[in-house]
């Protein structure tokens, strides 16, 4: 069988971006996506594997945000000392499958699969996290609200890498909590997951940011509770403050994981514990 397929694994930035502009190819990080996806066909495509980029690696901070590598994996995620906002993308990331998945699956994979279920995404949205993206002829930055568009459908450009995810240091001290809801405890894809940040200044919420995946073809912010809520006090937890109206940003599906109604039922209930959980750690 003759397959017209090449492989190349580019040990620079530059290089990646030359060959990703020199004709179609297929990204390759650490591929806990790109091979179960293929099933049973062979790659036809070029592949570019960026896997040893090693500068789009790990979490540095900047003077106003911080910006993860697009090739951090989940482990290096839990492993590295950051601020509790993180706390819900730690969580998320010990989500990620299992340990050997999360040694290998990255944040950039895990957005650009765009999976409706993707565990990175309603943390870095609940961030206001923004996705870097570079090709040769230049850097662009967006926020990951507008980068996905739809289920497997996000705005990168074919010649486009996705390098970073920059998150503003503006929500630093804010707690963060992640809940995800499956049919068993360990190794699922979530019926409903729910993401909070919850910033507090003298027992009042300063800011708010809650976003819920597995509930539309891309993860929601529910900005019309996280307006509700500013000014709050916070003494008696804030899950009273959710009402079923402030899930109307969502659009669930019936499936094999659960019913439409279900998934709305559960996903109030994740909202309420995460918000209470976000003001109960302090
Ligand atoms: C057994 C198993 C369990 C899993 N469990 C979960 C789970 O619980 N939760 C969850 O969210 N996910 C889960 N996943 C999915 C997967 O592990 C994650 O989405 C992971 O983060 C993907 O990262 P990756 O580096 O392996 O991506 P890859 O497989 O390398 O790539 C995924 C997609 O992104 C593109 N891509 C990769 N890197 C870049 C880049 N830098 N720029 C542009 N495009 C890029 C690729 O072309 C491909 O289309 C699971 C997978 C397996 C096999």
């Amino acid at each position: 069988m003759y397959i017209n397929a090449s492989y190349i694994k580019p040990r620079t930035l530059e290089e990646a971006v030359a060959l990703l502009a020199a004709g179609e190819a297929r990204i390759l990080s650490g591929g806990t996506d790109f091979y179960p996806a293929l099933g049973d066909r062979v790659v036809r495509e070029a592949v570019v594997d960026v896997s040893a980029l090693a500068e789009l690696r790990g979490v540095s901070r900047e003077a106003d945000r911080f910006r993860i590598g697009g090739l951090t994996t989940w482990s290096e995620i839990i492993r590295t000392p950051l601020p509790r906002c993180f706390d819900a993308l730690k969580s998320a990331a010990r989500e990620v499958g299992g340990v050997q998945i999360q040694n290998r699956g990255t944040v950039a994979g895990n957005l650009c699969n765009a999976s409706p279920a993707a565990d990175g995404v309603p943390p870095l949205l609940a961030l206001d996290a923004e996705v870097e993206l570079v090709s040769r002829t230049g850097v662009r930055r967006i926020p990951l609200a507008d980068f996905i568009v739809g289920s497997r459908k996000t705005q990168r450009k074919a010649d486009e890498l996705l390098t970073a995810v920059l998150v503003p240091r503006a929500l630093e001290d804010a707690a963060s909590t992640f809940m995800k809801l499956g049919a068993r405890r360990y190794l699922v894809i979530s019926i409903s997951m729910v993401a909070a940040v919850v910033q507090v200044r003298d027992q009042r919420v300063l800011a708010a940011r809650i976003a819920v995946g597995s509930c539309s073809a891309v993860a929601r912010r529910l900005r019309a509770l996280e307006g509700e809520l500013m000014g709050t006090s916070v003494r008696d937890g804030l899950g009273g403050a959710v009402r079923p109206e402030h899930l109307a940003p969502l659009s669930p599906i019936d499936d094999v994981r659960a019913t439409a109604e279900y998934r709305m039922d559960a996903s109030l209930r994740l909202v309420q514990r995460a918000l209470n959980s976000c003001v109960e750690s302090g």
